[in-house]
């Protein structure tokens, strides 16, 4: 049963990174939706890429070299791919067979993609940056947020 589970969240975070590659507004779907011009598409990082969720993600050179230092943090390593459905289930198995465990590994990844992402509009539209460090601090901060709320939630689950 607790396989299932897993499966079916893993399911589930499988075709939320479906719906992130095809609906998230990155300048390469702007360009597809007729929004932006084909000169704007370019990662706002000036590596001179197109950006896609990929790249953003994960291949940029500048928001790429935050995961390294997640996994660090995290006390795992391995090779990273560079497609987003790919690296996610590859961050899950650092996790190892651990249900709590993964849960975590989840939680994290995703507050790496929404750090980056608020990273890459803070410089388009605020012309404003954080370090690296101030980027891993962010994901920490915000995993420790979400954490302590998940254990709100579960004791008001378990008064009620
Ligand atoms: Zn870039």
């Amino acid at each position: 049963m607790k396989d299932a589970i897993t499966i079916s969240n893993t399911i589930t975070f499988m075709f939320l990174l479906f719906l992130i590659n095809i609906l998230l507004p990155t300048k390469a779907n702007l360009v597809n939706r007729g929004v932006i011009l084909l000169e704007a598409r370019l990662c706002v990082n000036g590596c001179r890429h197109v950006e896609d969720v990929n790249h953003l993600f994960l291949s940029c050179p500048i928001f790429g070299a935050l995961w390294p230092l997640v996994t660090a943090w995290l006390g795992v390593e391995g090779v990273d791919p560079q497609h987003i459905s790919d690296h996610f289930l590859q961050f899950i198995r650092y996790a190892g067979g651990l249900k709590l465990r993964r849960s975590f590994f989840h939680l994290i990844w995703l507050q790496c993609v929404w750090v980056l992402w608020n990273e890459r509009n803070d410089r388009i539209f605020k012309n404003r940056q954080s370090s690296l460090p101030q980027m891993l601090d962010k994901v920490k901060s915000s995993s420790l947020l979400w954490l302590k709320a998940s254990n709100v939630v579960l004791v008001l689950v378990v008064l009620s």
